[in-house]
């Protein structure tokens, strides 16, 4: 049995919310927030969520080969998206599509969804996954 609380844990809030940081001297935004920009090196940095921006594929690629305790989702499909306001780049698993639906540039907003059961301390694992948006 574990005793020590999960960094996944410590950290969920962070990521369901997508926490990135932008930066007041260049102005991009950066995914995973840092306390230094890491297109200029500034440390004039704000902190801003991600979670309501709608984001754009750019790139994907299929992983039919999943690891053990994921072979009900297989195949996995890993995408590369840009949000539409702040241009940050996500890497994401996408659900809720097939890999012959998704062309570059498709419209795809975050959910949440289960990641993993950690079935010894009974932990449930969420994470963030990007699907296309329903027109
Ligand atoms: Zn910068």
């Amino acid at each position: 049995m574990k005793i020590a609380i999960p960094p996944s844990w410590r950290t969920r809030i962070d990521r369901y919310r997508l926490k990135a940081s932008r930066c007041k001297d260049c102005g991009r935004t950066g995914y995973p927030a840092s306390s230094i920009c890491r297109f200029c090196g500034s440390r004039n940095i704000e902190y801003v969520e991600l979670v309501n921006e709608k984001a754009r594929l750019l790139t994907w690629t299929v992983i039919y080969s999943a690891m053990e305790g994921f072979e009900e989702k297989r195949p996995v499909i890993i995408g590369v998206l840009e949000t539409v306001e702040s241009k940050a780049r996500i890497t994401a698993p996408l659900t809720d599509v097939l890999p012959e639906e998704l062309k570059p540039g498709i419209e795809m907003e975050p959910v949440l969804r289960r990641i993993s059961e950690d079935n010894e301390a009974g932990l449930i694992h969420y994470g963030i996954s990007y699907r296309p948006v329903l027109k």
